[in-house]
């Protein structure tokens, strides 16, 4: 998918070859990501080789769906006609239990989010992409 926008608004996400797995299994409620058979660490983003080792033996392996919030921020004036129809709404950085970190939006009162929180993933349809989006855990 190259579209950038879907006729009802939501803005797609720019797949790159490398993540294709990762897009696919969203669109079956599943989180997934890239492991290294060599070193055994989470790649993340997707690339074509390890960014730890450089070893090109990786596979994709199933997320528990659980980590802590890294860092977060509350979105007050959404950038598009889609993301203002919900403001405020909260994004930020997930370290999620397997050590990679995934920019997702977190789904809580902003006033209760919180460094170090504990939260789940959930699956959210976005236009034609379903996206992984977080709630406290
Ligand atoms: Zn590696």
């Amino acid at each position: 998918m190259t579209d950038t926008q879907t006729p009802n608004g939501w803005p797609q996400p720019y797949r790159l070859p490398d993540a294709e797995p990762y897009w696919a299994a969203l669109s079956e409620d599943r989180l997934t990501y890239q492991h290294c058979k060599d070193c055994a660490q989470a790649v993340w983003p997707a690339h074509s080789f390890c960014t730890h080792c450089g070893s090109r033996s990786l596979d994709w392996r199933q997320s528990s769906g659980y980590g802590t919030v890294w860092s977060h921020s509350t979105i007050m004036r959404g950038p598009t006609p889609v993301w203002a129809g919900i403001v405020p709404y909260t994004v930020g950085f997930i370290q999620m239990d397997e050590g990679y970190f995934l920019f997702s939006q977190i789904d809580a009162d902003p006033e209760a989010i919180e460094i170090g929180q504990r939260v789940a993933v959930r699956f959210a349809q976005r236009g034609a992409q379903k996206l992984p989006l977080f709630v406290p855990a």
